[in-house]
């Protein structure tokens, strides 16, 4: 049962008739791991803590740096050269004491992403290596937990969530990304550049994403990609196909034979 100042804390979530004091538990149940406290990290933190989830995971090894601020809006101008993960926690204890938190200051990699991920009900990342990526994908495949993954670049920003062991037809991030494109061609904001409210933009989308996947709201995103656009202000959200070859869910559904083992046979 909701106690006087949680009743009162998300009121305008109990509001809604399609979350009420049920749905609210079910937040203040759900465990929700965050790779990268950064730029789309700070607004997925911000809004999940503010909404009430239970545990929230923060994966990060950074310190942080002056130039994350013009974006990374979790941080103060006195945190640099602080812990990422340490400062992110203090962030959500101030926004919302009834918000456990879990800092996990390390680089998430496929030795230590599967059981990291374990722990938690969904994994929302927004990192800026392929290579994080990839094993995190890997982690979710493996651990049947849906993730949500998060880019932006200059003015344009993508979002989509990957459930594979949901139905045959979903994809996984390797699906739409087959092959880390070579190191010097690899585009991130550190060499390209952002503008700053483009990751609270695209950052905002994936926590909404992550309550509507938590109290099973709505359209889900799975198996589509969210594209918007900033410099024109518009979005669209395109069909994404599995593909039967992907080397990371296919082989993962056949092991598992949990959906789609007959479309997926050669
Ligand atoms: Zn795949």
């Amino acid at each position: 049962m909701l106690d006087a100042d949680a009743r009162d804390r998300y009121l305008r979530h109990i509001l809604l008739k399609e979350v009420g004091a049920q749905g609210q538990q079910k937040l203040l149940a759900a465990r929700l791991l965050v790779v990268g406290a950064g730029g789309l990290g700070s607004p997925v933190i911000q809004y999940l803590a503010a909404a009430g989830v239970g545990v929230l995971g923060i994966v990060d090894d950074d310190r942080v740096a002056l130039s994350n601020l013009q974006r990374q809006t979790i941080y103060r101008d006195e945190d640099v050269g602080a812990s990422k993960v340490e400062r992110a926690a203090a962030f959500v204890r101030a926004l919302n004491p009834q918000v456990r938190t879990v800092a996990h200051g390390e680089k998430l990699n496929a030795d230590n992403a599967g059981d990291i991920v374990a722990a938690y009900d969904l994994v929302i990342e927004g990192v800026d290596s392929f290579e994080a990526r990839y094993a995190i994908n890997a982690a979710c495949i493996a651990r049947q937990k849906p993730l949500i993954s998060a880019a932006i670049g200059r003015f344009e920003g993508q979002l989509a969530l990957f459930k594979p062991s949901a139905g045959a037809a979903l994809p996984c991030y390797r699906c739409l990304v087959p092959e880390a494109p070579p190191r010097d061609a690899e585009i991130n904001c550190a060499e390209e550049g952002v503008l700053g409210p483009l990751a609270g933009v695209i950052g905002s989308a994936a926590a909404l994403e992550a309550i509507k996947e938590i109290l099973g709201l709505g359209e889900s995103l799975a198996g589509r990609l969210f594209i918007f656009d900033g410099l024109s202000m518009s979005a669209r959200t395109v069909r994404l196909p599995r593909d039967p070859d992907c080397p990371d869910c296919g082989r993962i559904v056949r092991q598992t034979g949990r959906s789609g083992g007959e479309i997926l046979s050669p």
